[in-house]
């Protein structure tokens, strides 16, 4: 399993926090209405974007750092998957976020059947 997902948390963070400050500086009468939104709305896109890097980090979404008994198997025949390529697939979570999660696809090398690892 990935380890350094959170390599820019900490960043995004920061990003979001003062980025709510400078909105409320430059919004002074906002509504406590306006002000959840616009809360809602930053909290939306960092969550949006942890979720995708914890996602990422699962083992199973990539077969180059699986290793040893990790290493996901073909079903039918017990050989391990070789990566093929890697998919994309788009997700909308919340406050309509795009999540992009790549993972690799495992094919087997000797009867060719595909699948992604699970997860
Ligand atoms: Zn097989």
């Amino acid at each position: 399993m990935r380890t350094d997902f959170d390599a820019c948390w900490a960043e995004l963070a920061e990003e979001m926090l003062s980025g709510m400050k400078e909105w409320r500086l430059q919004h002074r009468k906002a509504t406590l209405c306006e002000i959840e939104a616009a809360l809602d709305e930053r909290l939306g896109k960092m969550r949006a974007r942890m979720l995708q890097d914890a996602a990422l980090a699962s083992a199973a979404a990539d077969l180059k750092a699986a290793q040893g008994a990790e290493q996901p198997r073909c079903a039918a025949c017990g050989r391990v998957l070789v990566e093929r390529a890697v998919a994309a697939r788009q997700l909308i979570t919340q406050h309509n976020q795009v999540l992009a999660l790549e993972r690799s696809y495992g094919v087997c090398p000797r009867c060719g059947a595909g699948v992604f690892p699970p997860g």
